[in-house]
């Protein structure tokens, strides 16, 4: 066992900070990561364009030494901004204190900024376009799927999100493996551009929740005062993914429930964007809750950050979290 290295599958968010950590205690890492180097590609930044940072996610950065490098990004959302569907607007505080906020911030410049600070130890090496395929144990190996073969020697670390091999493996080795059960609801972002004058169509400084019972639509602010729109519905039933497969039904379905919004914003222009993009493809990805009683199978495979939303609890209750 190569007890100075160890190996941490996934260069997401949690792969990189990781790697920070363990480089801070003179560990060397090898990361592997499925996508390309998304500093140098233009690719999606994964889950969603941008996301909300609470006070332990600001703690997490600044022991990573990277938050004063992320604060220049970051737009405080004071509070929930309701939108009823009578266009009435109700503004919720996430604290009576003022320095208490939730941010918004570009997910692709904080997983930028958490590689390159990885990279910066000196002890940290990126190997992207390495996808994890297979941990065989007959043969000792991790096995990627453009044939690269790893001895396993090391402590494994899986950071490899909600469809993680490395939680199928341990799934396999433990006596109470993970229950996943689907929500039946899944996503899909959309985009309100800025307004004619080149400034955001909605406060800033909130997070925008149109609450629709088994529906809802959030909006998150964005640096060049758009705003990342994400609805999430149900995959199947009579107002879902599935029945919304039109332009004309899409415009019926807005016009329904967010009407009153967009009178607000008064921006036939922001509409039909907003409707082009829902109708460019399918949605993202089908949120699932799950269980995970085990993680660790002897002692040297590890899956990290579990509440990683697949499950939609978070973003129902998305408060100030301390
Ligand atoms: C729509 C949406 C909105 C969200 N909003 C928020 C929010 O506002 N605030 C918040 O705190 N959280 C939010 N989350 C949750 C947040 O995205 C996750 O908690 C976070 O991304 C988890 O980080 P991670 O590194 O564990 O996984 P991920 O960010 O998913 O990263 C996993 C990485 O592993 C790589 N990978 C996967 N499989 C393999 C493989 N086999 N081999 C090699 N690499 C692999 C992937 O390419 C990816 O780079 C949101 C999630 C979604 C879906």
């Amino acid at each position: 066992m190569d007890n100075n290295t160890k190996i941490i599958i996934g260069s997401g968010l949690c792969g990189p900070l990781l790697a920070i950590y363990l480089a801070q205690r003179n560990y060397r890492v090898k990361l592997y990561e499925k996508r390309q180097d998304l500093r140098v590609s233009n690719i999606s930044a994964g889950r969603s364009i941008n996301l909300a940072l609470s006070h332990r996610g600001i703690q997490a950065l600044q022991s990573a030494k990277i938050f004063d490098e992320i604060e220049p990004y970051l737009i405080p959302m004071k509070g929930r901004m309701i939108h009823q569907k009578n266009g009435d607007l109700e503004f919720q505080p996430y604290s009576i204190h003022s320095h208490e906020y939730i941010n918004s911030v570009s997910r692709a410049e904080l997983n930028k900024s958490l590689m390159n600070q990885a990279e910066t130890s000196g002890l940290v090496e990126i190997f992207f376009n390495h996808s994890l395929l297979e941990i065989n144990d007959n043969v000792n190996e991790l096995i990627f799927s453009n044939g690269v073969r790893i001895p396993l020697n090391s402590y494994i670390f899986g950071a490899d999100g909600s469809g993680s091999i490395v939680r199928n493996y341990i799934d396999r080795k433990v006596t109470s493996p993970s229950i996943i059960k689907p929500l039946g609801h899944s996503y899909k972002e959309l985009h309100i551009s800025p307004n004619k004058d080149g400034d955001y169509q909605l406060e800033p400084n909130a997070l925008h929740i149109w609450p629709r019972g088994e529906f809802m639509l959030i909006a998150l602010p964005n640096m060049d005062k758009s705003f990342t729109c994400t609805l999430f519905l149900p995959i199947n039933g009579s107002i879902s993914f599935n029945t919304l497969s039109t332009t004309k039904l899409v415009i019926d379905f807005f016009n329904e429930y967010f009407s009153a919004s967009f009178n607000n914003i008064g921006s036939l222009f922001g509409l039909i964007g907003f409707i082009r993009g829902f109708t460019l493809g399918g949605c993202s990805v089908d949120f699932k809750t799950m269980n995970v009683e085990l993680r660790i199978n002897k002692s040297t495979f590890i899956k990290i950050n579990e509440s990683e939303y697949s499950i939609m609890i978070l973003i129902w209750g998305n408060s100030y979290k301390r």
